[in-house]
């Protein structure tokens, strides 16, 4: 079987779980919306500002929730900025009013701006902070809430990147953020593991998704990007999702305060495959 070609073969590890995941209309987080889904959770697709795509990966949820024999699944589209507090607390509501549950929240929605750092716009810099790291914290607020005041445990998984341990000149809020995310799981890991929670990080390398445009489309700068990955390709949205299912699932039920790197050995530094001259 090709590298990228994915396996239907996995199980169906989520049914009964509820899960919302936020930023889930493209990209990473529409195919872990799909993953849940294909593994029986009913999901809550969060979006920003494209709500035709929020329901493409609804059609795509419910498909893969059918066809893999879990029936109609209660799955829905909800619309929030996570930089916003009180749009937060009105998708929670929204949320929390219809299924009366949650057993999982995927703090995925984020973006980066690249720029000089003493050039820096600070209006930027504030918004992806908001998003990426704020957004995380806020939601996780509310999820935590509703775990503690129903008991019974759930978790909680953010979405990282390998910038939270490799800087990412050019684009220093973004680094900022995905740092800031270690002790944001970590933290709330030691916090709340006493009620039965769980709290990871899962740390994608170079995927292919919307966010990488700059060379996502160009076969010579995605070779130059595929060059620096020790496995020697880009990851693809589905071998991330994959993670967030074994996370989300009892298979990980002694797991918390972790981050789990998907990067094709990018962590692994990868200017060492050489000796230098020694
Ligand atoms: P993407 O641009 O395709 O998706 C990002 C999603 O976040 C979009 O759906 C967008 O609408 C949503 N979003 C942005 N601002 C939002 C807001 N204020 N409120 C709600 N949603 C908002 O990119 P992606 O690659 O799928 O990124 C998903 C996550 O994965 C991000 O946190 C990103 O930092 C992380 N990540 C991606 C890569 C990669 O190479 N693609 C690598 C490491 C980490």
């Amino acid at each position: 079987m090709p590298q990228t070609e994915r396996s239907t073969q996995f199980p169906s590890r989520l049914v009964g779980q509820y899960a919302l995941v936020t930023g889930a209309s493209q990209g990473i987080g529409r195919a872990v919306a799909i993953r849940l889904a294909e593994e029986g959770a009913t999901v809550a697709i969060n979006y920003f500002g494209h709500v035709e795509r929020a329901e493409e990966t609804l059609a795509l949820a419910r498909k893969a929730s059918s066809d893999r024999g879990h029936g109609r699944l209660d799955h829905v589209v909800v619309q929030a900025d996570v930089a916003s507090e009180k749009e937060i607390a009105a998708m929670f509501e929204t949320i929390l009013a219809r299924w009366k549950r949650l057993d999982c929240l995927v703090n995925n929605a984020g973006f980066q701006a690249e720029s000089s750092s003493e050039a820096l716009d600070i209006e930027t810099y504030r918004r992806i902070i908001d998003v990426n790291l704020n957004g995380a914290v806020f939601c996780a607020q509310k999820a935590l809430a509703h775990f503690v005041a129903r008991g019974g445990g759930g978790s909680i998984i953010n979405c990282s990147s390998v910038h939270q341990i490799i800087p990412k000149p050019g684009y220093l809020a973004y680094s900022i953020s995905k740092g800031g995310m270690a002790n944001l799981t970590r933290t709330l890991a030691l916090e709340f593991a006493g009620r039965g929670i769980r709290v990871n990080a899962v740390g994608p390398g170079a995927i292919d998704t919307p966010i990488n445009a700059a060379w996502r489309d160009d076969p010579r700068k995605r070779g130059e990007v595929a060059s620096h990955i020790p496995l020697g390709r880009v990851g693809t949205p589905e071998e991330i999702a994959a993670v967030f299912a074994f996370l989300a699932s009892d298979e990980a039920s002694y797991i918390t305060g972790q981050t789990i790197y998907a990067c094709g050995g990018l962590t692994l530094f990868p200017e060492f495959r050489e000796n230098w001259a020694s």
